[in-house]
Order: structure tokens, then C-alpha cells, then sequence
């Protein structure tokens, strides 16, 4: 690892009293003088030209670490983030001790899958190819699970609001050399359960869902879509496989194509019946590593982006939400018009 200054080497660090984690990053803005507040516009769409995902292979400068079907007829291609949180190193991350505080070299994982057109998002893609770029993010984890890092989460940010700032549609994979406090409670209430009733949680939930069916959206064979009973924001959506499974990675192509068809659908849903807000849509999966946490059961989470958050929110994690889940559920269901 270069000790060089000009490097700016992101850094893991823990808050000695919560236990969170920030990845300070500086790279993309030095002197934080030059920070503007930063005014976020509708969703637009951006010219083609002076996109930078146009000419993957035929620029020459760019490092395709994977390309589907192949690298000259692409429609699916995995590259490195032009601006990582995190770095890949050859390495392992090495702790960091300033005192009482504590922290974590940036060494990573921060990667872009991106599909070939620049106007078709994930909604949009012919089902064989949504099922694929499921499939190659699958190869992403297993890729990701290097012995370095602990846990990794796949993730669309889908319009200026949420994190996007280019149009052209693009996931992204991080991994970081630990699991995060939010997962890491999660699976432990996971735990606790599957030890007191023998059963894992999720599956409960699926079956509860399914004899109220009130906040059901959509299902098919293998997997389910529904407004949760605590949902944090207006619209939030779970689309969950109905056979228990703790990894992403593990599931075979029909569950794969099955949950892609979901979760094509829910974003349809949602531009149609919710203005078509931004939104983050994400895996929580099992931390990496191939065994254990088998209580886990992995599922995609679709947050959009249609109320603010504020003070509650972030001093509490108490999220105040202004609509009913089954009402949410009805008015996806085309119901509510
Ligand atoms: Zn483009
Ligand atoms: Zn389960």
C-alpha cells in the first residue's frame, strides 16, 4: 500500500461509542472549503455522448473485469468505480489506532455492473437480461468473498436523490472487512428466534403474510412481493424467495429469473401508481464466507425516496411514515386509482 499523501487512501473508521461505521473518502473533494450544497433536481435523462459507460472496451483506458456475453457484443459489463469508497489491495486491511479510536484501512471492494443501453433501467430489460445481471452480481459476491472482506451489499441507486449521478443505468457491489452493526443486529434477532421457535423468522413472515394477503403485492413461484408491516417509508417494498435461503449467491437460476420478474414488476408498480419515485433498491444477504447464518434469509429491499428524512430519523432510527403498507399494497395492486 502506497503511504503516498497524494493517494488519499480511504479509511475505515468505528465510532468508539456506537460501534458505526464511516468510510472517510476524500478523494473526490479534497479541501472540504470547496463542498457546495448541493441542489438535487428531478430524475433527467443525460445525452449519450460524454456518457462514460458508451465505449467500455473500445477506449482502450478502461478495466473490464467481466463482460456478458463477451466483451464485443457486452450488454452486461463489470468495472471498477472510476471514484472508490473503497480500494482493492492486495492486501488485507490493517487496523488503525489513533488513542481510543480505532479504524480500518479503506481496503475493499467498490465495483459497477452496467448494462449496455443508456435509457433501459432495470424495469425496462428484456426478463432473460434482469435475470442476468442478477446472475452476474451473484459472480460478484463469490468474487467479493476474497478472505479480506466480511460482508458485501449489491445496490441501485436510482435517481439524484438517492445517489445517482449519472443516468446511465449502473448497480453497485461494496464489500467491506467487517459486518456492519445495522446487518449485525438483524442476525442476531434472526438468531434468538430460530432458537426459541426452531423456524426462522422470514419464513414466519412469508406464511403470516400470505394467510392476511392484505399486504401481499405479487407473487409467483418462487418468490413474493410486499408491503412490510413496519415499513420505514411510503412505498417501501420486500421481495423475498419463498424457499428459505440464507445466500444470494447460492440460489439457481429459476429463483434468480423469479425474483427479477418481481422485482421488475414492483418498479413498473411504482412508476405507474407512485409517480415513479427515485429510490435504492439492495441486497441483505448473509455476510460473506460460504457457511453459517443459516437462520438468514436473503431478500431485496426497494426503499424509494417520496418523504424527507430528519431530525427524528437520524437521532432516533425512528422513521416516521405517512402511508398504511395496505394501503401501499392496494394502490400497487392497481387498486387505489
Ligand atoms: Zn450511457
Ligand atoms: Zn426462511
Amino acid at each position: 500500500m502506497k503511504k503516498n499523501k497524494d493517494q488519499l487512501m480511504p479509511e475505515l473508521r468505528k465510532d468508539p461509542v456506537s460501534g458505526e461505521w464511516i468510510i472517510l473518502s476524500p478523494g473526490r473533494s479534497r479541501r472540504p472549503q470547496t463542498l457546495e450544497r448541493r441542489a438535487v433536481g428531478p430524475r433527467r435523462p443525460s445525452p449519450k455522448k460524454g456518457c462514460p459507460f458508451e465505449d467500455l472496451p473500445d477506449s482502450g483506458n478502461n478495466i473490464i473485469f467481466e463482460a456478458w456475453p463477451d466483451l464485443s457484443r457486452w450488454q452486461i459489463a463489470v468495472i471498477p468505480n472510476k471514484y472508490p469508497a473503497l480500494v482493492h489491495g492486495e492486501t488485507h486491511a490493517v487496523d488503525l489506532r489513533q488513542g481510543i479510536y480505532s479504524g480500518k484501512t479503506g481496503v475493499g471492494t467498490h465495483e459497477l455492473i452496467v448494462t449496455r443501453d443508456h435509457d433501459r433501467s432495470f424495469a425496462d430489460l428484456a426478463p432473460s437480461l434482469a435475470a442476468r445481471v442478477l446472475e452476474v452480481i451473484q459472480g460478484r459476491y463469490r468474487v467479493a468473498n476474497d478472505g479480506n472482506n466480511a460482508y458485501a451489499v449489491a445496490f441501485l441507486n436510482y435517481g439524484p436523490s438517492v445517489g445517482s449521478s449519472l443516468w446511465h443505468p449502473h448497480y453497485q457491489l461494496m464489500a467491506v472487512p467487517f459486518i456492519p452493526p445495522h446487518i449485525a443486529r438483524s442476525l442476531d434477532s434472526a438468531e434468538r428466534y430460530f432458537k426459541k421457535h426452531r423456524r426462522c423468522i422470514r419464513c414466519s413472515l412469508i406464511k403470516e403474510e400470505m394467510r392476511h394477503r392484505t399486504r401481499v403485492i405479487e407473487e409467483n413461484e418462487s418468490a413474493i412481493a410486499f408491503a412490510p408491516y413496519a415499513s420505514r417509508r411510503p412505498f417501501e417494498v420486500t421481495v423475498m424467495p419463498k424457499r428459505h435461503s440464507s445466500r444470494f449467491e447460492d440460489e439457481p437460476k429459476k429463483v434468480v429469473a423469479d425474483v427479477a420478474a418481481l422485482m421488475q414488476s414492483v418498479l413498473r408498480r411504482l412508476r405507474k401508481y407512485a409517480h415513479d419515485p427515485d429510490l435504492n433498491f439492495f441486497i441483505h444477504n448473509a455476510p460473506l464466507g460460504g457457511k453459517g447464518y443459516a437462520y438468514h434469509h436473503w431478500h431485496a429491499e426497494v426503499l424509494p425516496n417520496l418523504s424527507y428524512l430528519g431530525g427524528l430519523e437520524f437521532s432516533t432510527g425512528i422513521y416516521v411514515n405517512v402511508a398504511d403498507p395496505d394501503e401501499v399494497a392496494k394502490t400497487l395492486k392497481g387498486k387505489r386509482r
